[in-house]
C-alpha cells in the first residue's frame, strides 16, 4: 500500500489527530522547540492513548515511514524526513506518592508541572534546567540534573517504565521483568519501545541550602581553579554549577548583566548550609555578589533562567576527565577572546560523587567524566542572526583532547550520535537488542549511529 494510502486511511480511524503537509496545520506541527533545527516528516501524529500508538505502529508496518517520538523537540537531531512524528501531550498522567518518594510521570509531562506538584514537600525531582524539557525525553536521555552528584543521573532514578513495544503488547517493566530493555532505556532514548509513562525515584531534600557567588571575567582563571580544588573533597550533597557569561549589549537583557561578563558559582546542598565548604571559592578573587540561604527546588529552576518558548538553541558540549591548570587557562582565554562574542555562556557542572557510583544498570553513564561543559550561543529573540559554529566548533577542538570516554546523550548535539556515549560494545549491544525488539523497524533508528 502507498504511504499516502496508508497514512490518509491512518487518520479517520485515529481518536487523536494526524497532520499531512498538505494540512494548513502541518508546517506549525512540524516545528521543534528548538528552532535551529528544520525536520520535513511525513506526517506528525498526537494520539490520544495506547489504541492510537498500537494504529501508528501498523500504519509504520505498512508505510515504511518509521515512527519518531518526539513530545517537544528539545533534543531534535535533524534526521526526521519521512518519518512520521508523535507528540504525547494526551498522556498525561502524574501520581505522586511521598511516603515512597515515587512519581508516575506520563510521557507527555514536562518537568516544570512535577517540580511545582513537589514544592514544599522535602522531595524534588531528579530534573534538568529547563522547565518545558519532557520528564521522559530527559530520563530517557540519561539526564543531569541539579541533583545529580547526590542521586545520579535522571536515568538512574527510573524504576520501571510502561512501554509499549513494537509487537504492540503494553506492559510495564522494570529490571527483574526484562533487564535489557531497561538498560536501553536508560540512555538510549526511544530506540526499542513507545514509553507511555515513567515511574521515577524522587530525590529527598530535607534541608535545602543554596549559594550564589559572582566574580568578575578577569578572575576567572582563579575562581575555577577553586571550584576544581573543592571538588576534591566536596560530599555528595553538595552540587556545583558554574557559569561563565560574556552577554551582548541587548535590550532584551536587564540592564544590570546587559553588555557584562561574569563569572558566577552556583551551590546547592541538600543537607543545609555549606558556607565553610565554600569559603576557599569566596576568597579566591574579589566577590561582585554574593547571596546564600534556604531555598527550594522551584526556586533553583528559576535562578536557571532556562528559555521557555521555543528557540534557536545552539550548543556543544564536552565531558572532561579533568580540569588541569592549563585548561583553565586556555578555556578562560578562549572565552575572553574577542572573535568568540557569539558565546554568550559556558555552563561548568562538578560531576562525581552517586554519578561515579550508578545505582542502576544504564546506557548512559558519566562515570568516566569528572566535569560536563557546554557553551550556548544566542537564545533570545532578536539575538544576531550568527548562529555561532565556527565558535562552538573552536570551543570542542579546544576540550577535546581532555575529553572523557563517554558524554551524555541528552548534552549531544544534532547530528551526533550516541557513539559518544558510551563504549563500541555497548553501542553493539543496543543494537543487537534493537534487532530483537524492532525487527521491522518500526521505531525511527534515532542517535544510533548509521
Ligand atoms: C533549555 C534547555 C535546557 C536543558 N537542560 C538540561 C539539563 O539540565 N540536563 C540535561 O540532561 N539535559 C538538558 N537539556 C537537554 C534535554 O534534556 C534533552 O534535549 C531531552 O532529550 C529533551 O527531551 P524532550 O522530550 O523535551 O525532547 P524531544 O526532542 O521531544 O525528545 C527527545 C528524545 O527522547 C525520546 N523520547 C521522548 N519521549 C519518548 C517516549 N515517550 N517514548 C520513546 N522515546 C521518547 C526520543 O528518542 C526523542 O528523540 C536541556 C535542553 C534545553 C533545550
Amino acid at each position: 500500500m502507498s504511504e499516502h494510502t496508508v497514512l490518509d486511511a491512518l487518520r479517520s480511524s485515529l481518536t487523536g489527530s494526524l497532520l499531512r503537509p498538505s494540512d494548513d496545520a502541518f508546517d506549525q506541527a512540524r516545528l521543534p522547540w528548538n528552532r535551529a533545527i528544520d525536520q520535513r516528516p511525513a506526517a506528525v501524529a498526537t494520539p490520544a492513548d495506547i489504541a492510537d500508538l498500537r494504529l501508528l505502529l501498523q500504519a509504520a508496518r505498512d508505510s515504511g515511514a518509521p515512527i519518531a517520538v518526539q513530545p517537544s523537540g528539545h533534543g531534535a537531531s535533524g534526521d526526521l524526513a519521512g518519518a512520521i512524528i508523535v507528540r504525547m501531550a494526551a498522556f498525561d498522567q502524574l501520581d505522586i506518592d511521598l511516603t515512597d518518594g515515587v512519581a508516575v510521570v506520563g510521557a507527555g509531562v514536562a518537568w516544570g508541572r512535577v517540580v511545582e506538584a513537589l514544592e514544599g514537600t522535602g522531595w524534588a525531582a531528579p530534573a534538568g534546567t529547563s522547565p518545558v524539557v519532557s520528564a521522559t525525553g530527559y530520563t530517557l536521555g540519561g539526564g543531569h540534573s541539579w541533583f545529580s552528584r547526590t542521586a545520579g543521573l535522571g536515568s538512574d532514578n527510573l524504576r520501571a517504565a510502561w512501554v509499549l513495544r513494537a509487537d504492540g503488547t503494553h506492559d510495564r517493566v522494570d529490571d527483574d521483568s526484562d533487564p535489557d530493555l531497561l538498560w536501553a532505556l536508560r540512555g538510549a532514548g526511544g530506540l526499542v519501545g513507545i514509553v507511555t509513562a515513567l515511574e521515577i525515584e524522587l530525590v529527598r531534600t530535607p534541608d535545602l541550602w543554596g549559594a550564589s557567588l559572582v566574580f568578575d571575567a578577569a578572575d576567572s582563571a582563579a575562581v575555577l581553579r577553586a571550584v576544581r580544588d573543592l571538588a576534591v573533597d566536596a560530599p555528595a550533597t553538595l552540587n556545583v554549577f558554574v557559569n561563565s557569561m560574556r552577554l551582548p549589549d541587548a535590550p532584551q537583557l536587564p540592564a544590570e548583566i546587559r553588555g557584562q561578563s561574569f563569572l558566577s558559582v552556583q551551590a546547592l546542598s541538600v543537607d543545609g548550609a555549606a558556607e565553610a565548604l565554600l569559603e576557599p571559592v569566596r576568597r579566591a578573587a574579589a566577590l561582585r555578589r554574593a547571596q546564600a540561604g534556604p531555598t527550594s527546588p522551584l526556586a533553583v529552576g528559576e535562578q536557571s533562567n532556562e528559555p521557555t518558548d521555543p528557540s534557536p538553541s545552539r550548543g556543544a558540549a564536552v565531558a572532561l576527565a579533568s580540569f588541569d591548570d592549563a585548561t583553565i587557562d586556555s578555556l578562560t582565554r578562549f572565552h575572553a577572546g574577542p572573535e568568540q562574542w557569539p558565546i554568550i555562556g559556558i555552563d561548568i557542572r562538578m560531576l562525581g560523587g552517586a554519578l561515579d557510583a550508578p545505582r542502576r544498570p544504564g546506557f548512559a553513564s558519566l562515570r568516566s567524566a569528572a566535569w560536563m561543559l557546554h557553551a550556548l550561543t544566542p537564545l533570545f529573540p532578536g539575538a544576531p542572526v550568527e548562529s555561532g559554529d565556527t565558535s562552538l566548533a573552536a570551543f570542542r577542538d579546544l576540550l577535546s583532547p581532555f575529553a572523557a570516554s563517554t558524554t551524555l546523550p541528552t548534552f549531544l548535539a544534532p547530528h551526533q550520535t550516541l557513539e559518544l556515549c558510551a563504549s563500541p560494545g555497548d553501542v553493539e549491544r543496543l543494537r543487537a537488542l534493537r534487532a530483537l525488539v524492532d525487527p521491522e523497524r518500526l521505531l525511527h533508528e534515532g542517535r544510533l549511529p548509521r
